[in-house]
C-alpha cells in the first residue's frame, strides 16, 4: 500500500531520530495529498529519507508515530503491538492474578501505540480513543484482542465519545464492539469494587492509582483517615483494610459517593468507621481543624492544557495548605497531581510553596508514580503524568 507522505522542514527529524512519537504541525514542511482525518502517512525528512509511519491528526500534534520501521501496517503489525502489550502485563502477573482483575491493557505511548487506551475490567476491555487513527480501527483491534485473549475476554465497549477530538467532528455512539457485558463486580487486591463503564468517569475507575491505595493501607494503623476527592473510594477502603480508627471521604459529586458508600459497603458492610460527605474541597477544607492524621489528596487534573499551568500550580499550593495547616502533628499527607502538563518537579514545588505557607516541618517519605502497568516509553517523558508525594508532617 503506498501511504500518503508527509514531508518534514529541513531539522526537524531530529525528535524522530530519537524516537520521539509526536510530530507537530508546525514541523510540516508539506503534504502530498488532501488528508483524511485518521489516515497512515509516511513521514520522510526534508532529504526525503524514510522516518517514520503515524496517525494523521488535524490539530498541534499532526502525525502520532506507530512505526518507526518502514513496514506494512496490517493486522499482523498490529496483532504484534497488541501481543507486546499483554506480555508486559503478563510480566506483572495481572491477567490471571487471583486478587487483582482490573488493569490498563494499553496506554498510549506507553505500549507504542499513541492515541488509544484499553482498561480491563474483569472480562471487559473498555477500548477508549483520543485519535481518529485509533478510532477507525477499534473493530480490528477489538478482534485481535479476543484472538490473543481467549476466554479472558467476554466483552469489548468503546467509550469514545468524549475523547475524540471535537475537531474531527465524528458522531461516535458507545458500544459494544465485540459480546455484551454488565457493569460488574473487580477486584483491587482482594477488595471489591462496582465497576460501570457505561455511566462512571474515564473508562469507569481510576485503574492509575492502585499501588499507591495499597501503600495507604501500610500507614492507616490506628489514624483518622480523610480521603479528598474519593471518586469510587478506592483509598478510603484500603485505609479501612488497614485499620484506620475512622475515615471521611469526601466528593463534590453526588453520584460519587453513592459510588463510594456501595464500594464501601461491599468490602466493609455496616462498619461505623466510615462517613461520606458530598462537599467542594476548599469549602470542607476551611475548617476542618485537627481532626485527621492521615489525609489523602488526589484532585482532578488541575491543568488540562499548558495554558492553565500557572492558575493549577496555584491550585495545588492552596489546596496543600490547607492539609499542611491543619494535619494533626505527625501526620501523614498522600499528596497527587495527575496533571500532564505538571512536572514532577513543578508539582513539588508548589507542594513545597504550600508547606511554607505554614511553617510546618514537612519530610518526603515516598515518591509515588503511576503503576507499571501504565508503562512510560523512556522516549516519551509527556508519558510520566501520575506523580505524588508522601509527607510526614511533624
Ligand atoms: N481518588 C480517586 C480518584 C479521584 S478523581 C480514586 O482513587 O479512584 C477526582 C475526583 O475529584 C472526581 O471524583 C471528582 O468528582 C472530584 N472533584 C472534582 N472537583 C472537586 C472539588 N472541587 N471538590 C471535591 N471533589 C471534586
Amino acid at each position: 500500500m503506498t501511504l500518503p507522505i508527509v514531508t518534514l522542514k529541513p531539522g526537524k527529524e531530529q525528535s524522530l531520530n530519537r524516537f520521539h512519537p509526536w510530530i507537530f504541525s508546525g514541523a510540516i514542511k508539506f503534504i502530498s495529498q488532501e488528508l483524511e482525518e485518521g489516515e497512515l502517512v509516511r513521514v520522510v525528512s526534508a532529504r526525503q529519507d524514510f522516518l517514520a509511519i503515524g496517525h494523521y491528526q488535524i490539530g498541534s500534534i499532526a502525525v502520532r508515530v506507530v512505526s518507526f520501521e518502514d513496514v506494512e501496517i496490517n493486522a499482523a503489525f498490529w496483532e504484534k503491538k497488541l501481543s507486546e502489550a499483554l506480555n508486559l502485563r503478563r510480566a506483572l502477573g495481572l491477567p490471571g492474578s487471583e486478587h487483582t482483575n482490573v488493569f490498563r491493557l494499553i496506554h498510549g505511548e506507553g505500549d507504542g501505540m499513541p492515541g488509544l487506551i484499553v482498561d480491563f475490567y474483569n472480562g471487559t476491555a473498555v477500548y477508549q480513543a483520543h485519535s481518529v487513527g485509533m478510532y477507525h480501527i477499534r473493530h480490528e483491534l477489538a478482534t485481535l484482542l479476543k484472538k490473543l485473549m481467549g476466554d479472558l475476554l467476554v466483552a469489548v465497549y468503546d467509550k469514545s465519545d468524549k475523547t475524540l477530538p471535537f475537531k474531527a467532528d465524528i458522531q461516535s455512539e458507545n458500544g459494544y464492539l465485540l459480546g455484551a457485558s454488565e457493569p460488574c463486580i473487580v477486584k483491587e487486591y482482594g477488595l471489591a469494587y462496582q465497576v460501570d463503564w457505561v455511566e462512571g468517569q474515564k473508562t469507569g475507575f481510576f485503574i492509575d492509582q492502585r499501588e499507591n491505595r495499597k501503600l495507604v493501607e501500610q500507614f492507616s494503623k490506628g489514624r483518622d483517615v480523610l480521603n479528598m476527592f474519593c471518586y469510587s473510594g478506592g483509598f478510603s477502603f484500603f485505609a479501612m483494610q488497614g485499620g484506620a480508627n475512622l475515615v471521611h471521604s469526601v466528593d463534590a459529586s453526588a453520584k460519587a459517593i453513592e459510588l463510594t458508600r456501595q464500594n464501601v459497603a461491599l468490602n466493609f458492610k455496616d462498619d461505623p468507621r466510615h462517613e461520606a460527605f458530598v462537599a467542594d474541597a476548599f469549602d470542607f477544607m476551611r475548617d476542618m481543624k485537627n481532626r485527621y492524621d492521615l489525609i489523602v489528596l488526589d484532585p482532578p487534573a488541575f491543568a488540562k492544557h499548558r495554558g492553565a499551568l500557572r492558575q493549577a500550580l496555584q491550585a495545588y499550593k492552596r489546596i496543600n495548605a490547607k492539609a499542611f495547616e491543619q494535619i494533626r502533628p505527625g501526620g501523614i499527607l498522600f499528596t497527587f497531581s495527575c496533571s500532564q502538563v505538571v512536572s514532577k518537579d513543578q508539582f513539588r514545588e508548589a507542594v513545597f510553596s504550600g508547606a511554607a505557607i505554614t511553617g510546618r516541618k514537612v519530610r518526603i517519605l515516598h515518591q509515588l508514580h503511576q503503576p507499571a502497568d501504565h508503562p512510560v516509553n523512556i522516549y516519551h517523558p509527556e508519558g510520566e503524568y501520575l506523580k505524588g508525594l508522601v509527607l510526614y508532617v511533624d
